[in-house]
């Protein structure tokens, strides 16, 4: 291929890409399957990485999410809320270690947490209250949803301990409320949501708190974006942290000592997801030392030092043609 003909390519790409985004992360509503997203965005980046003059900051290869919603009041992030680079299979793990590896020349073990697929977003509490919550937006700029927040039982409103920190996690709609939303939706002649992921993220983005509050929302904690005075050495200490000061985690994270251990975790998942009452799209990988995430650092879009590993293509279109079929 010629610059040219790349350049049509990536123009064509990049509108499609741009398309799905709005209708996924502004609408709530995508009109294809993640697999077809994830398959362009990759085109994208290939040709990308070829013709790297053809690369613009504005490129859906480059940017978090969507833009937040005008009718709430947006929130700055302290630190921006990026998103995860991808791994679909054994060999693209490997080359993840390989490329952590290098670049912090020593021993690493890793955190593997079960990718969640909800809404991300970020809870700010003070002196151990909960004061601000807010979705995730363009990873700079959010939209404060803390009412709708407030109406998710499992989102302490007060701490064990007064700590301040931002902690970051998934709202979800468990696959019950999913499918019992969806027939009322139907029997009321209401269009039906395509997923569990834009049930969660449709009910948290309504101005009405009411309408969270009837959605059967949860939420898993697993991240932070900033806690004050805290000493932990590792992200797997942090999260025993956050389990005793009240914040729900994953129970299912697991240390793995090198990536063939990481790599054995994810197979596991592959049947076993079915199992959950939660929709799950993947497996994320973290480095487990603090320290050797700093010297990693960050990409303009995702932290170098995680990865999420997407399960496999064909399984996530039949799994979105089994839900569509069984509402
Ligand atoms: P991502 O979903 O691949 O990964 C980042 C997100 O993972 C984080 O923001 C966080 O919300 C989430 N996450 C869940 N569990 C986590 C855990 N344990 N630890 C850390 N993070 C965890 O990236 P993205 O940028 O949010 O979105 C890309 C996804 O959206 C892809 O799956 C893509 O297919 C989909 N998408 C689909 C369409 C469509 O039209 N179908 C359009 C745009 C995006």
């Amino acid at each position: 291929m010629n610059a040219m003909e790349a350049q049509q390519k990536i123009e064509a790409l990049k509108q499609s890409l741009e398309q799905y985004s709005y209708e996924y992360y502004t609408l709530d509503a995508p009109s294809v399957p993640d697999a077809v997203y994830d398959q362009k965005l990759r085109e994208l980046i290939e040709l990308e990485e070829e013709f790297p003059d053809l690369q613009t900051p504005d490129s859906p290869s480059q940017r978090v999410g969507g833009k937040p919603l005008d009718a709430f009041v947006k929130v700055q992030h302290d630190i921006p809320m990026l998103s995860l680079g991808n791994a679909f299979d054994d060999q693209e793990l490997r080359d993840f270690d390989r490329r952590v590896k290098n670049g912090t020349d020593n021993e690493v073990s890793y955190v593997c947490e079960l990718k969640i697929d909800g809404l991300a977003v970020s809870l700010k509490y003070e002196d151990g209250v909960f004061v601000r919550g807010a979705t995730r937006g363009d990873g700079t700029t959010g939209e404060d949803i803390t009412k709708n927040l407030r109406t998710i039982r499992n989102i302490p409103l007060r701490l064990e301990e007064p700590v301040t920190l931002e902690v970051r996690g998934e709202a979800y709609m468990p696959k019950k409320s999913f499918i019992g939303l969806n027939e009322v939706k139907e029997s009321n002649g209401e269009e039906p949501f395509a997923n569990p992921r834009n049930a969660a993220a449709g009910s948290l983005r309504q101005l009405d708190p009411k309408i969270a509050a009837k959605r059967n929302l949860d939420i898993f904690l697993y991240g932070i974006g900033v806690w004050e005075n805290d000493s932990s050495d590792s992200h797997s200490q942090r999260l025993e942290k956050m389990k005793d000061l009240g914040l729900k985690t994953n129970p299912e994270w697991k240390k793995c000592n090198d990536i063939e251990a990481v790599i054995d975790y994810v197979h596991s998942w592959v049947e076993r997801r079915a199992d959950l009452d939660y929709e799950i799209d993947g497996i994320v990988i973290k480095v487990d030392d603090l320290d050797q995430q700093e010297t990693l650092g960050f990409t303009a879009k995702s932290p170098r030092w995680a990865t999420a590993y997407k399960f496999p293509a064909e399984e996530a279109v039949t799994k979105l043609n089994e839900i569509e079929l069984s509402v």
